[in-house]
């Protein structure tokens, strides 16, 4: 990437790194350098810094635990945005019966879900553990196994527009999610204008005692 004085500064303003291998990334533990990358921690941070980059047609690649992905000795051009700092804790929300909804941003680790799902006995999630990544992840893989796919737990997501920057809410019904190949080859329009920036509200059937 050309290092034009709009580059150095988006270096600065959102102290980015630079030249960074993407094996230290993936789970496989391979692939050359991104040009830039950044691991936001909140939504305003990514917003921001998605709105300078669009500013200078810098081309941008979401990247979650990375274990899904081979990246090849060339790397990626553009800025690559990891998102497991995008995290701001996991919520409950009781709904009528024993359903409840559990609410958490894309970058929080699946693993993680699994943990907090089991500590309050709630039960839906348990095909998940294992699977390493995070919920952005999941949800655009459609992670899960031969039988289930997290897709059948989200109740609704809100994504952000990469075009507009504009953040819309999906409902269930306007979701359709693979049985194999990422969510973005299923709905190839969303492909290069969307992204996820948060998951919300994944539902648990069922409420037990907590152990
Ligand atoms: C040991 C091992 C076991 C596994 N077992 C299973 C299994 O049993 N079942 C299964 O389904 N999978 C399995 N996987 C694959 C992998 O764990 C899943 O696909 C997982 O959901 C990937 O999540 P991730 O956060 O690592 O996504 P990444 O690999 O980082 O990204 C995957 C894709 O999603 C996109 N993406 C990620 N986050 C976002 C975001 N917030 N916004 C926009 N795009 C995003 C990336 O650009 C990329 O295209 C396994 C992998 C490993 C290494």
């Amino acid at each position: 990437m050309k290092p034009t004085p709009g580059i150095s500064e988006l270096i600065q303003a959102f102290n980015l790194k630079t030249d960074v291998p993407m094996a230290a990334y993936t789970r496989l533990n391979v692939g050359g350098p991104a040009d830039l990358l950044a691991q936001p921690g909140t939504r305003q941070e990514l917003v921001q810094l998605l709105k300078a980059s669009r500013k200078l047609s810098v081309p941008v690649t979401f990247v979650g635990g990375g274990c899904n992905l081979l990246v090849s000795d060339q790397g990626i051009r553009g800025l690559v945005v990891v998102t497991t700092k995008l995290k701001s804790g996991i919520r409950m929300q009781n709904l009528a019966g024993k359903r409840v909804r559990v609410i958490m941003e894309a970058g929080e680790r699946l693993s993680t879900v699994c943990t907090y799902a089991a500590r309050h006995g709630l039960t839906g999630l348990e095909f998940c553990a294992g699977i390493p990544g995070t919920m952005g992840g999941a949800v655009v893989m459609n992670a899960g196994t031969a039988s289930h796919g997290i897709g059948e737990l989200v109740h609704n997501l809100e994504i952000m527009d990469l075009k507009s920057l504009d953040i819309h809410t999906l409902e269930k019904q306007d979701l359709v999610f693979p049985t194999a190949g990422s969510l973005w080859k299923a709905r190839s329009s969303w492909a290069s204008h969307w992204i996820w920036l948060r998951v919300t509200r994944m539902k648990s059937n069922r409420q037990s005692t907590p152990f």
